[in-house]
């Protein structure tokens, strides 16, 4: 009842009031639908105790156990990190926080001698003092995910220091793009006369073609160390696989994910017939540093790093070797190039303008489409065990409500993925 009154004192307001009242109604419907389904995924992990029968096969007991805690863990930090922020913002909204914030930026070019004439300069200084805002009060909530929930799970590898490098330079680098190009944007709009969304449309096109062109070579490498993966076996055997199905590889390289955390990854990037693989140390079985201490028991030969960050990094996962096989490896390639010859890359950028459900259900498709490619491909078996061994060692959660699951997974759950592999493992 009281909400349709609400509603009906609403239609009676003026625009902007009407507009604000939408907003906050809009938000808060998308907040509470999220959150109602994270609550439905949580008593999945509390009631869900014991290994399902028929994962019996794929899950021991002990990383069964291991992964629920991990993802309770998450799941309550979600739920305090999301209500501050859809509290956060509806407070902002409410006490007129960004007006405040305008007039503020006003106030900082009034003192450095520009007039009001300078609009420009003020949303500059506006936009960043916006994002210094974001990025300090989402901090506390970063270090505590980090060297709380992954430091108790024994995923987190950064030390303190590390952790607060990365934040600044994240914040100069973001500052060093996005002052230069508003203001660039803010000038176009202000000349563009009447077609100036167009102009502007385009002017945004180009910008992120241009990001996405250089962000793994002059970006990324900003934040981790990317190097060339040795000659040998392996990287003879990726340039078989690619040249196999005319993937144009130029170049594989191995990131130092090891250094901020020990979840696994591997992706492909680059335009035309430029394409690059990067593989996570992670996801190396023999070239984790992860493994560092274990390798040296058993008398293997660690792996060399000329300039002695490892010393830096001490193995955080005590328990078991981590990583995957070099056939598994190129299971999970064969699975990533599958995106590449399936055409799903081209496919996401141009649907990435539809709402985002229908994104997480097609790309759910992919997944099941990239999986039975990489068993064309002869590694169904490979494949297999790769997905049941990054599952453990990124302690996944095998078990999910089917309403969050639709929602928010844009990959298959696992157990589905192993049944459609399962069914033709033999060929
Ligand atoms: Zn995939």
């Amino acid at each position: 009842m009281g909400m349709w009154a609400s509603l009906d004192a609403m239609w009676e307001m003026p625009a902007e009031k009407r507009i604000f009242g939408a907003v906050l109604l809009f938000s808060w419907t998308v907040y509470l639908w999220e959150t109602f389904l994270a609550q439905r995924q949580r008593r999945i992990y509390k009631t869900t105790t014991h290994v399902p029968p028929e994962l019996g096969q794929i899950m021991d007991s002990e990383t069964f156990e291991k992964s629920r805690l991990y993802q309770l863990d998450k799941s309550t930090f979600s739920f305090w990190s999301g209500l501050y922020s859809e509290i956060e913002g509806t407070l902002i909204l409410l006490f007129g926080g960004i007006p405040y914030l305008w007039r503020l930026s006003g106030r900082f070019c009034g003192y450095a001698g520009f007039g009001p004439e300078y609009e420009i300069t003020q949303s500059l200084v506006f936009l960043l003092l916006a994002t210094l805002f974001s990025a300090l009060t989402g901090l506390p909530w970063s270090l505590y995910n980090t060297f709380v929930i992954e430091e108790k799970h024994g995923f987190n590898q950064q030390t303190l220091g590390f952790f607060m490098k990365d934040a600044v330079k994240k914040f100069i680098v973001t500052q060093c793009i996005l002052l230069p190009v508003s203001s660039l944007l803010l000038y176009i709009i202000k000349i563009g006369g009447d077609y100036f969304f167009i102009y502007a449309w385009l002017f945004t096109l180009v910008v992120s073609l241009v990001l996405v062109t250089i962000y793994a070579d002059y970006i990324a490498p900003l934040f981790d160390k990317f190097t060339p993966l040795p000659e040998g076996k392996l990287k003879q055997e990726i340039e078989v696989m690619a040249k196999s199905i005319d993937f144009p590889l130029t170049k594989v390289y191995v990131v130092e994910g090891s250094k901020r955390s020990s979840h696994s990854n591997a992706y492909f990037y680059g335009f035309f017939k430029n394409k690059r693989i990067v593989l996570f140390d992670t996801l190396l079985e023999e070239y984790s540093v992860l493994n560092k201490d274990i390798l040296e028991e058993s008398g293997m030969e660690p792996r060399k790093d000329g300039e002695g960050d490892s010393e830096e990094i001490k193995a955080k996962v005590k328990n078991k070797k981590q990583g995957c096989k070099n056939e598994e490896v190129l299971a999970v390639l064969g699975h990533e190039l599958g995106h590449w010859k399936l055409g799903h890359t081209v496919k996401n950028i141009i649907i990435s303008q539809v709402l985002s459900f229908c994104l997480t259900v097609l790309s759910r498709r992919f997944e099941f489409q990239a999986d039975a490619f990489a068993k064309k491909l002869g590694k169904a078996k490979d494949l297999y065990s790769a997905l049941i061994k990054l599952n453990k060692d990124n302690l996944g959660f095998p078990v999910s409500d089917w309403l969050f699951s639709m929602w928010h997974y844009s990959h298959p759950p696992l157990l589905e993925r192993l049944q459609a592999l399962e069914n033709s493992k033999q060929d």
